[in-house]
């Protein structure tokens, strides 16, 4: 059974003009999209967003980060999006990334790191509900 999984282009990526070139590295994994979309948010919304991290020295700075500049949020769907979506993004630090990971190609710093990839199903459910109603998911 396919499954699905939340994405974002973080805006370091989107700023780069790295944008299609992650699409197609999406693309060509095999993941479909389901909904897309490019647009910009509010500290408020990116501290709901990582509301997990809350209390974490880099809180402050990854709210900001992620409210200064648009972002392409995406649902992606094939069989084990999550884990799939994961290996193809790389470690979280581009310095510790595999070659050809999305972090290894595009990220600049650990904090601004080109792509977010939901980690697991309950996160993935929270994540896609947080940004898209149920008229967008086609
Ligand atoms: P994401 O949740 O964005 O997919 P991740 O699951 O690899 O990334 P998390 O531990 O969930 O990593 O951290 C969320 C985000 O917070 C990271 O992607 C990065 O942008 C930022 N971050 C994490 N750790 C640090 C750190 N030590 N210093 C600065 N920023 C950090
Ligand atoms: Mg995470």
């Amino acid at each position: 059974m396919p499954q699905r999984t939340f994405s974002i282009v973080k805006p370091d990526a989107v700023r780069k003009g790295f944008t299609g070139a992650i699409l197609a590295e999406i693309s060509k994994a095999g993941f479909q999209i389901v909904s897309i979309k490019k647009l910009s948010i509010s500290k408020p919304q990116a501290e709901g967003f990582y509301a997990v991290h809350q209390g974490k020295p880099f809180f402050d700075a990854l709210t900001t980060f992620m409210s200064s500049g648009p972002l392409v949020l995406l649902v992606l769907e094939k069989e084990n999006a999550i884990a799939d979506l994961r290996k193809l993004m790389g470690a979280t630090n581009p310095a510790n990334a595999e070659d050809g990971t999305i972090r290894k190609q595009f990220a600049g710093s650990i904090q601004e790191n080109a792509i977010h990839g939901s980690d697991a199903e309950d996160t993935a459910a929270f994540e896609i509900g947080y940004w898209f109603a149920g008229y967008e998911l086609v």
